[in-house]
């Protein structure tokens, strides 16, 4: 018997970048092994790190980076009319990511600091579902190329898309790794999304939670765990807050 021959429309994909440093993208245009393989689902119509040419007729878009600028606001209306599943790619899109750290100063003082006094068009900035619908959201910084290849085949195939619900300490301890905490550091781990392979814990850097929270994750446990250690109550903010990842957790009074 014959085997049988699978035929599919590819996905007509575009990937967009916004404030950011777009090496959410780049981890996909790096990825040489499989990169063949991948692009075979998918029928690439704007994609800056791979290629000149831009088409407007795509049915899925990434996004990448945070909003900060009104004229960015305008072009993310466009993609998001013209897509039909939108995707805030990385942590930046999902959550406002490190430009969030932004927020905390006023305008002049980030003019004056960062671009010498120039004049320069600077808005809050604001995650991509702050402004427009967003369907799926692929968290990270940058996000896990193995993650974003398994979610792109179960959108070519129509199947579940699907983030892991359990934390971080899950694949550290995978991992046999020593726990931050028994080394005196404030870790995320046990509060964050797992899907990362626990690089920064493995690499003895504690977790800074880029993914975003797990599901029915028990934080008054968790706060009361930095306490017992004697860990800073106000070095765990800083930690929360480094993302934007943790707004409805994050408390700046204590
Ligand atoms: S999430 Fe991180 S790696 Fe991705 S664009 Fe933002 S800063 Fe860069
Ligand atoms: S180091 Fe962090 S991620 Fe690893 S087990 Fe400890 S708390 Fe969990
Ligand atoms: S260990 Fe934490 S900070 Fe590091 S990549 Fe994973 S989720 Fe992000």
């Amino acid at each position: 018997m014959k085997n049988p021959v699978y035929t599919f429309e590819k996905l007509k994909f575009a990937s967009f970048e916004f404030t950011c440093c777009e090496g959410c993208q780049l981890q996909l245009a790096n990825r040489e092994a499989s990169l063949d393989a991948f692009f075979s689902l998918l029928d690439v119509r704007t994609f800056r790190e791979i290629s000149s040419e831009k088409h407007d007729d795509y049915d899925i878009a990434f996004v990448e980076g945070s909003i900060s600028r009104s004229d960015e606001i305008e072009r993310l209306q466009v993609i998001r009319k013209q897509a039909k599943i939108l995707v805030a790619f990385g942590t930046c899109a999902c959550f406002g990511g490190v430009n969030s750290l932004k927020n905390r100063f006023s305008t002049e003082e980030c003019i004056a600091e960062v671009y010498d006094g120039q004049p320069i068009e600077t808005l809050p900035i604001r995650k991509i579902s702050d402004i427009v619908q967003v369907d799926l959201s692929i968290p990270g910084c940058p996000v896990a190329k193995e993650e974003v290849e398994r979610i792109v085949v179960s959108l070519a195939t129509g199947s579940l898309v699907t983030l892991p619900k359990y934390p971080v300490c899950v694949e550290c301890k995978e991992q046999l790794n020593t726990c931050m905490f028994d080394l005196g550091e404030i870790c995320l781990g046990s509060i964050t999304r797992a899907g990362c392979n626990a690089v920064c814990t493995s690499g003895k850097t504690p977790c800074l939670g880029c993914r975003g929270h797990a599901d029915d994750i028990n934080f008054p446990a968790f706060m009361e765990l930095v306490k017992e250690r004697g860990l800073s109550v106000s070095d765990l903010q800083e930690k929360l807050g480094f993302y934007n990842a943790f707004e409805a957790y994050r408390d700046d009074e204590t």
